[in-house]
């Protein structure tokens, strides 16, 4: 740290992402990318929009916002086109959280909650899950506060379902609430619709899991009119060229080849499936995902020794070292072959173990 960092920042522990290591073979279910390659189409309009790098990109992204808008059913001025979701939920955290309005969130859930909380000077409440990690709706009635929910969650993959989502939100109508979808194409059931019966719901999603672009960084925040213009006041007084012309371009391509897009998803929900039901008879615990990662934890080997073994064997995954889930391992839902070269590994490292 130098001299100068402000001391606003001097105590903030930034969010740790994923490692990206560049080893030739690695097989990388670490980050919850897609194992697929973006659309014939978002790759096409990123190429030509390459061409045309000189000029700033359009800061009102009035293409894609029309694209995006007619593909959820809302309007162009109810969305919000962000470098990435990260982008939407900070802010989120900056428009609707203050000293007075805390926020609340789930003690399991996206460990950038809590960092953006405090970057923002937010006071926050981390709710417990319940002992089988789903979250406890009763909790969040009438809390008055600003709620960020993970629907599905991470790292836990478990859906709420969306009467108990939709009960959050009626039950705060004072409070914002923020459901972050990121994985809801892998089986979640979408909250969109409901923005025009709640003037109090964001829903936020991202273009990094199921449309295959993480590394062009594309998201979006969906809500009524005037709590988009609210986060509109903030892009523009951040960056208001926030996502780039060739991801503008690749956002549109993508959204035009969505067949593209549910082709994979459904791909990623057999895999998921598949994975699943061979962990189960390997001795793993697996949570009920709705997302493109398992959640999985062995009856006798540690989290630490499944993790440390896959990776000897070129397998990375994401291990957490929270008290709570240090024996779980997230796991990404890659290709068929990918997801057979993990079980081949599992029976392996759990060869042997007490069963
Ligand atoms: N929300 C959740 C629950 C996530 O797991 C992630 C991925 N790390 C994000 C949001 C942010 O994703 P991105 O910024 O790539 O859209």
């Amino acid at each position: 740290m130098s001299r100068f960092f402000s001391t606003d920042y001097r105590a903030l522990t930034p969010y740790t992402p994923g490692e990206q290591p560049r080893i030739q073979n690695l097989i990388k279910l670490n980050t919850n990318e897609s194992p697929f390659p973006p659309s014939p189409k978002a790759k096409e309009y990123a190429k030509a929009a390459a061409e045309n790098l000189q000029l700033y990109s359009d800061p009102t992204a009035k293409r894609l916002h029309e694209v995006l808008a007619a593909h959820l059913g809302v309007k162009p001025d109810e969305v919000l086109a962000t470098n990435g979701s990260d982008e939407i939920l900070n802010f989120a955290f900056m428009a609707f959280c203050d000293k007075e309005h805390p926020a609340a969130f789930a003690d399991l859930t996206y460990g950038f909650y809590p960092v953006f909380a405090d970057l923002n000077g937010i006071p926050y409440t981390e709710i417990p899950l319940s002992e089988d990690f789903t979250i406890r709706k009763s909790d969040y009635l009438r809390i008055n506060k600003t709620i960020f929910i993970a629907n599905p969650n991470a790292p836990t993959g478990i859906l709420l379902p969306k009467r108990d989502v939709e009960e959050i939100i009626a039950s705060n109508p004072d409070s914002v609430v923020v459901v972050d979808e990121a994985y809801v194409d892998f089986g979640g059931e979408s909250c969109v619709d409901l923005i025009h019966k709640y003037d109090n719901l964001l829903v936020t999603q991202t273009f990094s899991k199921s449309r295959s672009m993480a590394g062009a960084r594309l998201g979006f925040g969906v809500g009524c009119k005037s709590l988009i213009a609210d986060l509109n006041t903030i892009k523009y007084s951040t960056n208001p060229y926030n996502v780039n012309a060739m991801t503008m371009a690749a956002g549109i391509g993508a959204l035009e080849d969505e067949e593209y897009t549910r082709a994979n998803c459904q791909t990623i929900i057999e895999n998921r499936t598949w994975a699943a039901d061979e962990m189960r008879k390997l001795g793993f615990f697996v949570t009920d995902s709705k997302t493109n990662f398992l959640f999985a934890k062995h009856e006798t080997v540690s989290g630490e020794t499944v993790y440390s073994e896959l990776r000897a064997r070129g397998i990375l995954v994401r291990h957490f070292t929270l008290e709570r889930i240090r024996d779980f391992n997230r796991i990404t839902v890659g290709s068929r072959a990918q997801m057979e070269a993990l079980v081949g590994a599992l029976a392996e490292i759990t060869k042997g173990a007490a069963q």
